[in-house]
């Protein structure tokens, strides 16, 4: 198959399409959840800088409220589609179900490259994404966070915009919202400590000391740097992270085998995750092409990017050293390289388990938004690693029980949960 012609969405109901039929699910229910119940699609009209006016196309799909309102980000990309947000929205629902948290499955975006705007024109989207999406959001209702390529900063302008129309505060409308402003200290971290609190339990069941591990990550972005930070924490060793150069407009890898710093990296790091590969070579590290994370002698390996990057033809780079993928981006691998993974018997968390801690957490703010009462930091980040580890809990002891696949497993806890909340509505 042509990898550039994969499509996440067909990807992300194919996956669903297996649980299912395992499941033994009813053609309602079946037909209910391979769709999204209700998507938008709008026109962003944007005066720009230089005073002419540019029109930007934005999303945002709920694909399950049956738990609980919808929760997801929106990702801002050059690349965006109606089909990726459909899945990432469906992966939501999943996600939510997995770590048993009370919401459903959104997602939205806006194809625009935040790279070639001004702060003010940003701005402009984000205030003209809720313009179009007031009505149809809110905190019980559907719940917005930041994603790929927005940040605290949009989330507020994105409250502020909705407080405005409505005439009244309404900070648990959106989460990631700035730490004083209505956000919950811990969020930042909070996706990437999650990946390495299931990685933490993975190599306990694999019987793997992980001061004795070594790992390679793709991105060096939120999720990135922060697994990375609390993997060392804890005793690992990084020796490869890659990134894309927008410059070059390729990817990077970069390389020290003594471990990298994340510090060090952060000095010459951009606000998306690029690393300047000459700063980078005169601190002794060795850059390499965008594909050497994957390629690496480790025991642990990371995707923490983009979808769609572990794919069949280069799976076979792997090397016979790796113990352990953890999934930190959505949808990183393709369903044909999972096989081979499957059958190479590395043992895998899926995207929407190692990545939920994210979701977890905005959970938290939330429920701390509601109250007006926030936690302390400890607080937010133990309340986590309680529920991630219970939720890899979980899923491994039925992968052991029923010999699953660590995603089959995953899948069968999360569309269980989401079909039966949707049978005890009465909805199928
Ligand atoms: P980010 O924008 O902060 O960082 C993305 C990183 O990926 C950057 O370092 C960028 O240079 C790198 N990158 C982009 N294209 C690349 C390529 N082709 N090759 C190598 N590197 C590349 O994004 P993030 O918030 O860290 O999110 C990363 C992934 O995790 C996404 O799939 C996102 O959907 C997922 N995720 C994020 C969160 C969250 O809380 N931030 C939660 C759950 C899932």
């Amino acid at each position: 198959m042509d990898d550039k012609s994969y499509n996440p969405f067909a990807m992300a109901q194919a996956q669903f399409d297996k649980a299912a039929e395992v499941l033994n699910l009813d053609a309602a229910t079946r037909q209910l959840l391979r769709q999204p119940m209700r998507e938008y699609q709008f026109s962003i009209p944007v005066r720009m800088d230089d005073g002419t006016a540019k029109i930007f196309r934005g999303f945002r799909v709920q694909h399950n409220d049956a738990r609980g309102p919808g929760k997801g980000g929106i990702r801002f990309h050059p690349q965006e589609t109606i089909d990726t947000v459909r899945a990432l929205s469906m992966w939501m629902t999943w996600k939510c179900a997995v770590v048993d948290i009370p919401l459903g499955g959104s997602k939205g975006g806006v194809i625009c490259d935040p790279h070639n705007l001004s702060s003010r024109e940003e701005e402009q989207i984000c205030r003209g994404w809720i313009r179009q999406m007031a009505k149809f959001i809110g905190a019980q209702v559907d719940v917005p966070a930041p994603d790929v390529m927005t940040s605290a900063q949009h989330m507020l302008w994105m409250l502020d915009e909705y407080e405005v129309i409505y005439g009244q505060k309404s900070p648990g409308l959106i989460t990631g919202k700035p730490v004083g402003m209505g956000g919950s200290l811990g969020r930042t971290e909070a996706t990437g400590y999650g990946v390495i609190f299931t990685v933490r339990e993975a190599f306990k069941e694999l019987g793997v000391e992980i001061k004795q591990t070594t790992a390679s990550v793709q991105g060096f972005g939120n999720v990135a740097q922060f697994a990375i930070r609390l993997y060392q924490q804890i005793g690992g060793k990084v020796i490869c992270v890659s990134c894309w150069d927008q410059n070059d407009q390729k990817s990077y890898g970069f390389k020290k085998e003594s471990g990298i710093d994340p510090d060090e990296l952060l000095k010459f790091t951009d606000r998306f995750g690029g690393i300047n590969k000459d700063k980078a070579r005169e601190a002794g590290y060795e850059i390499l092409p965008g594909s050497a994370w994957l390629e690496q002698p480790v025991d642990l390996l990371i995707p923490a990017a983009l979808e769609n990057q572990i794919t069949v033809s280069n799976v076979e780079h792997i090397a016979t050293s790796v113990k352990l993928i953890a999934e930190g981006a959505n949808g990183p691998t393709t369903p044909d390289a999972d096989q081979k993974i499957a059958a190479r018997g590395i043992f895998l968390i899926p995207d929407f388990l190692a990545n939920a801690g994210g979701v977890t957490c905005s959970y938290f703010e939330q429920v701390q938004s509601n109250m007006n009462y926030y936690w302390e930091k400890d607080e937010v980040l133990g309340k986590l690693d309680v529920k991630m580890t219970s939720a890899f809990q979980a899923v491994s002891e039925l992968a052991r029980k029923r010999k699953l696949f660590m995603r089959d497993a995953a899948y069968y806890i999360a569309i269980s949960r989401v079909a039966q909340a949707c049978k005890d509505r009465g909805w199928t």
